[in-house]
């Protein structure tokens, strides 16, 4: 099964994508992660890419299509995969759909989480990160037991370089801009369903379950 989850910075993908992995067994491919990976070893990539993620900007089209294309070949997607903040713009969306298509394969389901933008700032501004196995937090809303380390992994947490107000007012514009889009896009093949996003991660996760059924195609 590939999913697809949309959403705002700050909606909670990447928390239901990691639930979710647990729960269908296959593997979540974050963009964002692997840039960020890139940044962290300083390589060629992360050297190109640093200042404008800093900036809350996207990175080339062709950058990110070739990151999923590596990641989705590894043996472990093999049986799908829960795509977490890709594709982020209607070129991106076109070129995943001709890369599936060219292998016999489709995305069965784009759940779009929605949650009210004057949420996201505050969202997103008190995340926290875990630098071992990426779960976040939030210092009010779910603070760690211990300041400052993780929960599952008593990793140590830091703060997303652009996880500061004025890159995530950019981040949000940008993500209006160009990447809300991909809910009319998606809603016209008639795989999106629209996610409330405010409750718990539990009542959000129950909501995304109820509507990818038993995991199946089309369940
Ligand atoms: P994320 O962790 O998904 O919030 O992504 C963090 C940053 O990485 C974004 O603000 C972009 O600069 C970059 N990024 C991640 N995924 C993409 C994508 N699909 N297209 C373009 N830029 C991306």
């Amino acid at each position: 099964m590939n999913l697809i989850l949309l959403g705002p910075p700050g909606a909670g993908k990447g928390t239901q994508a990691k639930r979710l992995v647990q729960r269908l067994g296959i593997p979540q491919i974050s963009t964002g992660d692997m840039l960020r990976a890139a940044v962290k070893a300083g390589n060629a990539l992360g050297q190109r890419v640093k200042g404008i993620m800093e900036g809350g900007e996207l990175v080339p089209d062709d950058v990110v299509i070739a990151l999923f294309k590596e990641r989705a070949s590894q043996p472990d997607a093999r049986e799908g995969f829960i795509l977490d903040g890709f594709p982020r713009t209607v070129g991106q969306a076109q070129e995943l759909g001709k890369i599936l298509e060219e292998e016999g394969g489709q995305i069965d389901h784009v759940l779009s989480i929605d949650v009210p933008v004057e949420n996201l700032v505050t969202r997103l501004s008190g995340r926290r990160t875990c630098r071992a196995c990426q779960a976040m937090c939030h210092v009010e809303t779910s603070p760690p037991r211990r300041p400052g380390r993780c929960d599952q992994c008593d990793g140590e947490l830091y703060q997303r370089a652009d996880d500061n107000e004025e890159t995530i007012r950019e981040r949000l514009r940008v993500y209006k801009q160009q990447t809300e889009p991909l809910i009319t896009y998606y809603g016209k093949e008639e795989i999106l369903r629209r996610i409330p996003g405010s409750g718990s991660v539990e009542e959000i996760f129950k909501t995304i379950s109820s509507v990818i059924g038993n995991g199946k195609a089309g369940g």
